[in-house]
């Protein structure tokens, strides 16, 4: 696995033409780093133009989510395989918009989950907290219950990539990130929830626990001097390109040890 994950989340935010430009923009001034790797999630319909685009750019593509099932009839749905044919080496599962949108529940993101393994697609599970729940006192039981139902089954041999985003669900979108060190908390909390689940030496090898919600280039840094956490899952910022590659920048800058 890589030091650091910087993963940008275009949701339904562009149109095709809209997408490639964003992705030519990116890609002319990028610059790849070993430590750090950038994936880029934009709509299913442009990832075959942007995959062609790509060329040899060491950017990674992803999905903002997939299906369970290999192949069938399920009308609507896109397969591991499918993404893989566009380019395609991540997935985003279970994002708080699918939940909340589509009521999709930590059962789905569990079959997901082991679809996309089998598939050899990297997963990025996406779990947080609601505002109401953070008020109640239940933050740490939100995610440890989320982490549960999604990986507990689920064996793994060491050699799996899977990515989790702690994502408090009233700080997406805000444009406020939450206190880093109030991130570190809850990677140490989903670290031990893993740890509760497979042992020790293969949550080390498997695992990489991101922050999500309001990352911008200014705020990036002081998340990751934390010792758990392990890159950024990005929405609004990552449709500015300026923007995105400060916050590509600033990675390769705060921690390439
Ligand atoms: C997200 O939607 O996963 C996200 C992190 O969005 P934003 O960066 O805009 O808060």
């Amino acid at each position: 696995m890589k030091n650091i994950y910087i993963i940008a989340n275009w949701k339904m935010q562009l149109n095709l033409k809209e997408s490639i430009d964003l992705f030519n923009n990116i890609k002319q001034k990028f610059s790849h780093s070993e430590d750090v790797e950038t994936v880029i999630c934009p709509s299913y319909i442009s990832l075959p133009d942007i995959n062609r685009c790509k060329g040899g750019s060491k950017i990674r593509l992803g999905a903002q989510d997939v299906f369970w099932e290999d192949v069938g009839a399920y009308t609507g749905e896109i397969s591991c395989e499918m993404l893989k044919d566009v380019g395609c080496n991540y997935t985003i599962i279970g994002h708080s918009d699918r939940r909340k949108y589509f009521k999709e529940s930590d059962e789905m993101a569990h079959y997901k989950l082991r679809t996309v393994l089998k598939n050899s697609l990297v997963p990025i599970v996406c779990v947080g907290e609601t505002f109401q729940e953070r008020q109640e006192g239940k933050k740490e039981y939100a995610v440890i219950s989320q982490i549960t139902k999604a990986m507990s089954g689920i064996d793994l041999l060491g050699t799996e990539e899977i990515i989790v985003a702690y994502e408090p669900i009233w700080v997406i979108g805000s444009g406020r990130a939450i206190n880093a060190e109030e991130a570190e908390y809850m990677h140490q909390v989903i670290k031990q929830a893993l740890i509760d689940i497979f042992p020790v030496d293969i949550t080390e090898k498997c695992f990489r626990i991101i922050y999500g919600g309001s990352i911008n280039q200014t705020n990036i840094k002081t998340f990751l001097v934390q010792p758990n956490i392990k890159g950024v899952l990005v929405g609004g910022a990552s449709l500015n390109p300026d923007e995105f590659l400060g916050i590509v920048s600033e990675a390769k800058r705060e921690k390439c040890y």
